[in-house]
């Protein structure tokens, strides 16, 4: 079912996603070739500690998954999508990209975002154009976020946008509902026909997360049951923002860029 959040409830969302933000600055500022990927880790829950916040994804459980998920970030690097799992042998190289996820709980409501960094300088044209093309869709769909739009009309718009860059569109993952819970409906798909499902309204609160590939669009998942990875070991990214419909438009509450 899809709620529309009351005044108190998004007060609570914007602290939950300005604690967040405030975990993806850090990133960008400590995110270089040498670091393992368990200290961003560290980083990362330390910093939502301090802001009186707890990871949301630190134990969480799906159906399918054999076991909790360890991390407090999700940290995925080069043909990792999503769920990529920080350890301190996995470290981050000369022009490696990768997708840090992170959600945070704050006062009992969710705040979840993602960005795709690359590492260090040398990044290929190849990768730089995969994450502008992600970012663009991210806020190419918010721009569709408004009172009287419907999902489809943001997912149509970041399926067209990505298709015309020769990149792919992940499809098996969507954006998300989002509140008390961290996966709430409505689903938000990366794809759609304009003007189908359902229409926004005030209140409502949701992520838009477009996962975009270099190569063909099929996913699978890794042995160890939670890090997705391109099929044909191409190149991925991943952008979100936590988003509320307003009277006129919408608010970022993840603002961190
Ligand atoms: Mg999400």
């Amino acid at each position: 079912m899809v709620t529309l959040k009351k005044p108190d409830e998004i007060e609570k969302m914007k602290r939950a996603g300005a604690v967040v933000a405030d975990v993806l600055k850090l990133m960008r500022d400590i995110i270089r070739p040498g670091i393992d990927t368990m200290s961003l880790d560290d980083a990362a829950s330390d910093l939502i500690s301090r802001e009186s916040a707890t990871a949301s994804f630190k134990g969480y459980k799906t159906q399918g998954t054999r076991s909790p998920f360890p991390g407090s970030i999700c940290v995925s690097i080069n043909d990792e999508v999503v769920h990529g799992i920080p350890d301190k042998y996995r470290i981050l190289a000369e022009g490696d990209i990768v997708s840090v996820d992170v959600g945070a709980i704050y006062s009992g409501y969710h705040g979840d975002a993602a960005c795709t960094f690359a590492v260090g300088d040398s990044v290929s044209p190849m990768r730089a154009k995969l994450i502008e093309t992600t970012r663009e869709a991210l806020y190419i769909g918010i721009s569709h976020v408004k009172p009287g739009r419907t999902l489809g009309d943001i997912g149509h718009a970041i399926e067209e946008w990505i298709l015309s860059r020769g990149c792919g569109v992940v499809r098996e993952y969507a954006g998300h509902g989002i509140g008390k819970k961290m996966h709430e409906a409505p689903q938000v798909p990366n794809y759609g026909k304009a003007g189908s499902g359902i229409t926004l309204r005030q209140g409502l609160t949701f992520c838009i997360e477009p996962m975009v590939v270099s190569g063909d669009e099929p996913v699978k998942s890794a042995s160890n049951g939670w890090t997705v990875l391109t099929k044909d070991g191409s190149d991925a990214a991943h952008f979100e923002h936590t988003l509320l419909v307003t009277e006129d438009g919408v608010m970022i509450l993840t603002p961190w860029e």
